[in-house]
């Protein structure tokens, strides 16, 4: 009988639980938090340390626009003390039923505070079905309603930024870890702070700071650091023949030698406009786990591609 209940605990969805070692006083019971996307676990993990056990709701491979939650993630929702929204628009979605789950959860969204940039080469239909359809508001020039970029985590400044507010929500749900979050904060700020210099080392005097892409998922990382993505993909979408055509021209013109995709994503069309200059696919995922040194990997690639003549 005495085993039954810590069997029970351990079949509880999603939340493992740390037994404490013999004869040492036991850790407090971790924050119980969600996420949206696998970069960010690494961001509540670097201010969280051992103080909290963090959950990825879009898992990997899968695209972040378009997600459904399983039934093991929606009772593991049941039992978080925080979910941290990214701002894609499939959150908006589910962020009702989440809350109706879990009504004492506390959700904190990242995008908060970021003034958002509007998706390139959008055209003006609603309803794309990828989930970059989020109106900005018109601005006092121009009636044009054009789609949020929701890609705010490519930015490693921005990065900081949502770091501190993960710094912040933890310190308001448990107090007592508020130094131990500062000080692990300042860490990480610390090296995001080295990552952008390095980035901005090495893509400073490009001959080429335009860059081809299938999904555009790199805005914010291009406006931070003077470059240009073209994107491949039209209103979520595979190009029709003529968008395809046009791009295959600018390639050319362009004297593009690489066209980069993501792995949740299709690379028909980018290896048909490859094929099509000679060039060759490159991946460069924005959801990869590895936030660091995937950025270094980015902006590695990026420099050779625009190092060229
Ligand atoms: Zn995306």
């Amino acid at each position: 009988m005495r085993y039954l209940l810590p069997l029970l605990l351990m079949l509880l969805p999603g939340w493992a639980r740390a037994e404490p070692a013999p004869g040492l006083a036991p850790e407090p019971a971790p924050l119980h938090v969600f996420v949206t996307l696998l970069p960010q676990k690494a961001f509540v993990e670097r201010v969280g340390g051992p103080r909290v056990q963090v959950q990825v709701l879009v898992q990997p491979g899968a695209s972040p626009h378009t997600y459904d939650p399983t039934p093991r993630q929606v009772a593991a929702l049941a039992q978080a003390d925080l979910y941290v929204a990214v701002g894609v628009s499939f959150e908006d979605a589910w962020m009702g039923r989440i809350r109706a789950t879990n009504p004492g959860m506390r959700v904190l969204d990242s995008s908060r505070g970021i003034r958002p940039r509007a998706l390139e080469a959008h055209d003006d239909e609603p309803q794309s079905g990828h989930g970059h359809d989020e109106a900005v508001p018109a601005d006092a020039h121009g009636h044009d309603r054009q789609a949020r970029d929701p890609h705010i985590w490519t930015s490693p400044p921005l990065v900081k930024q949502m770091a501190a507010g993960i710094r912040d929500a933890l310190t308001e749900l448990d107090p007592a870890g508020g130094p131990a979050y500062a000080a692990n904060y300042a860490a990480f700020a610390a090296e995001l702070d080295a990552l952008d210099q390095d980035i901005r080392a090495r893509l400073a005097g490009l001959a080429n700071r335009r860059f081809m892409v299938f999904h555009p998922a790199w805005g914010y990382f291009a406006d931070t650091y003077g470059l240009t993505q073209v994107p491949i993909e039209r209103e979520g979408k595979e190009p029709g023949p003529r968008a395809l055509a046009a791009l295959i021209d600018q390639a050319r013109r362009e004297q593009v030698r690489v066209i980069f995709v993501q792995p949740q994503f299709s690379r028909k069309a980018a290896a048909q406009v490859a094929a099509a200059i000679g060039g060759r696919v490159e991946v460069m995922d924005a959801l990869a786990p590895d936030y660091l040194a995937n950025l270094r990997r980015v902006a590695a690639l990026l420099a050779a591609e625009g190092a060229r003549p």
